[in-house]
Formats: structure tokens, C-alpha cells, sequence
């Protein structure tokens, strides 16, 4: 049999998993022109929470008793494709069941190296590509430069720090807990790493830690973190604001200080951005970063969860803080 599972209401502020249902149907046939999927690794990913809500985005809303989909990775197990066998490994935005059949349109065969194959999901996925397009494109570092990473010891956020330090910046990150304060400087070589749940005065220690103002501050959630450092920016700072977590549970738009001030006194550029906006340079930022990765100058970290009902509670992890690295479920 197959599970699938459902979004079964929309959440309420922080999800919950009640607000899933596992519903169990027959493992599909693949007819011709069809493969027959085994999903191997889930993708959780923050801006799934946007699609649970019924309002209108740049993706359209899951809907309601719907399978939720996000990028996984599955195994061929039947074709009647012609350009998919048995036994490849492909990557695509599919839905969270068990067995699916696809007419392989959006589907990419990935090579079956399986010391890589989960980096299709994180450093060489759209984790890596929203990493590399928000930090070289929008932030621009110049050696020398300081450069602020909010969630620091995330999917994102661990790769646009390591960046940061190839392209010659001081790297300082902000994560919310000792062992991945300790993760950031020991594994990913930031220069300072600060723990925004426990420190007392962040603003002072942003200050501490960014002797010179920040030059570049990646934005990976928003609100009253980074109101602090937004406070410190320099002349000329670039703000690539790559998402807004701290916000994303709450039902009416929070209200925060005003920029606008800042942004004039400092000449800054903020700039929003979806990974997608840059798909025209997706096969260069790949080269790139498989090249750092290969070279041993980038590495990446993976929180693995293990079986397809922790789907959700996976998800949920992501707004605890259960993840250091790329939060990935395996099948
Ligand atoms: P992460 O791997 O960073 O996981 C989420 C992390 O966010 C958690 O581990 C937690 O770390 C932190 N977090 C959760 N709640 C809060 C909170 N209330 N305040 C501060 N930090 C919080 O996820 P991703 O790397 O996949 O995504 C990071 C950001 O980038 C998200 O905002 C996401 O939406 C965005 N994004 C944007 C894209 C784009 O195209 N613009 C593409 C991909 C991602 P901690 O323990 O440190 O609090």
C-alpha cells in the first residue's frame, strides 16, 4: 500500500501535526510515457509554511486534503518512459507519497554517487544556488568586508557564510544555540558566532563582533534579529533579503521599527529576492559551488531524519530549530 500525506487543515500560527493527514491509497502503474517513483529523500523547506496558508504568493496554496509536495529524491522503479530506466536516480518538486508515477516532465536525473546524492537537495539544490545568487548578486562582498548571516547554522545560511569567508569577508553568524555556535566557527570557519537566544544585549554584541559596521547583512529571518543588525549597517551596505522565518507563523503582518531612515543615512540596498529570479545563472553558480565543494572548500551539513511519517514533524523541526545544516527526510 501507499501512504500519502495530506495537508488536512490549514495551520493557525506555528504548525502542528494535526495539521497533516496520512492517507493510504494503492501504488499507481505507470502507463506509457510514464515512470513509476520510490521517494528516497524529502526536502523540508521553510516556504512550505507560505504555501499552507489560502493566499495568494508567487507559488499557488497546497490545497486542503492534497498531498503537499516539496524537491524530492526518488528512485525509477518501473518505466515506460524512453529517456528513464530503472534504477535512476531523479530530483523534482513531486508530492510527499510513497510511490507516485510522473511523466518525467521537470524530473532531472541525478548522478547515483551516493556520497553526494542528498547535496541535490541542499549545496547543489536550491539551498546552495539561493546561497550563491543572494550573496555574489545582491550582497557583492569585497575582500575585507563584514558580512552578517541570520540564520546562520541553516540549510542557507551555513553556505552563504563559508562563501562569504572563500570570497575573503569576516564572516559573523547568528544562530540560536551553543552547538551550532560551535558548529559555525569549528566546522564552517566563521569568525564569530553568537547565540541571539541567549545573549543578553545582542546589539552590543553585533558591535563586538563587527568592529568595522556590517557591510553585507544576509537576511535569513527577519523581525527583532534583524532590526539589530540592520542598526549597525555601513555606508553603502547591501541587505540581500533572502527570507523572513521569525514571521512566517504570525497571522497579521508584525510591526516592526521603520528602515527607512537607515536605508537613506547609510545609502543601503535592500533587496527581496526568490532563488528563481536568477535561474538564468543556475548552470554557472552549480559549476562553481560543485567546484568548491570538490576542491574541499565547501562543505555541507545534514540533519537527517529518518521515515516517511516524520515528514511533517520534520517540517514542524525547522521553526524549533531542530536542524543544523540542510533538514532532510529519508525514506
Ligand atoms: P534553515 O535550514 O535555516 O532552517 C530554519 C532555521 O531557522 C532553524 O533551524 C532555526 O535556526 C531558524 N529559526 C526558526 N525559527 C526562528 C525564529 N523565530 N527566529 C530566528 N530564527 C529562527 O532553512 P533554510 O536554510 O532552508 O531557509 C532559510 C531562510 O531562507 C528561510 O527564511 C527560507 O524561507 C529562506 N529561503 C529563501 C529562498 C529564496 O528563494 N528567497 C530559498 C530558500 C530558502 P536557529 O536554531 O538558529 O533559530
Amino acid at each position: 500500500m501507499n501512504k500519502v500525506i495530506v495537508l488536512y487543515r490549514r495551520p493557525a500560527g506555528k504548525p502542528v501535526p494535526g495539521d497533516f493527514k496520512t492517507n493510504i491509497e494503492e501504488i499507481p502503474i505507470a502507463d506509457n510515457g510514464e515512470v513509476l517513483l520510490k521517494t528516497r529523500y524529502v526536502s523540508v523547506d521553510p516556504y512550505l509554511r507560505g504555501r499552507m496558508n489560502d493566499t495568494d504568493s508567487y507559488v499557488a496554496p497546497f490545497e486542503l486534503d492534497k498531498p503537499l509536495q516539496s524537491g524530492i529524491i526518488a528512485e525509477v522503479i518501473d518505466s515506460k518512459h524512453t529517456q528513464f530506466k530503472i534504477g535512476d536516480m531523479v530530483l523534482g518538486n513531486l508530492s510527499w507519497k510513497e510511490y507516485q508515477v510522473s511523466d518525467g516532465v521537470g524530473l532531472r536525473i541525478i548522478p547515483p554517487d551516493p556520497e553526494y546524492i542528498t547535496a541535490y537537495l541542499g549545496v547543489l539544490g536550491m539551498t546552495g544556488l539561493t546561497a550563491y545568487t543572494g550573496l555574489t548578486r545582491i550582497g557583492k562582498p569585497k575582500t575585507g568586508e563584514t558580512l552578517v548571516v541570520s540564520g546562520a547554522a541553516g540549510a542557507v545560511g551555513s553556505i552563504v557564510g563559508q562563501i562569504g569567508k572563500i570570497l575573503g569577508c569576516r564572516v559573523v553568524g547568528l544562530a540560536g544555540s551553543e552547538e551550532k555556535v560551535e558548529l559555525l566557527t569549528s566546522r564552517f570557519h566563521f569568525d564569530v558566532a553568537i547565540n541571539y537566544k541567549t545573549e543578553p544585549d545582542l546589539s552590543a554584541a553585533l558591535k563586538t563582533a563587527c568592529p568595522n559596521g556590517v557591510d553585507i547583512y544576509f537576511d535569513n529571518v527577519g523581525g527583532s534579529i534583524s532590526d539589530a543588525v540592520l542598526n549597525q549597517i555601513n555606508k553603502y551596505a547591501r541587505v540581500p533579503v533572502c527570507g523572513a522565518i521569525s514571521l512566517y507563523n504570525d497571522a497579521a503582518p508584525a510591526m516592526g521599527p521603520y528602515i527607512q531612515p537607515v536605508l537613506v543615512k547609510k545609502s543601503a540596498l535592500m533587496h527581496g529576492f526568490l532563488v528563481s529570479d536568477f535561474a538564468d545563472q543556475f548552470n554557472e553558480a552549480t559549476v562553481q559551488l560543485t567546484a568548491w565543494l570538490k576542491a574541499g572548500k565547501l562543505t555541507y551539513h545534514e540533519t537527517i531524519v529518518e521515515g516517511f511519517d516524520h515528514i511533517p514533524n520534520a517540517f514542524i523541526g525547522l521553526f524549533e530549530g531542530r536542524n543544523e545544516g540542510k533538514m532532510i527526510v529519508k525514506i
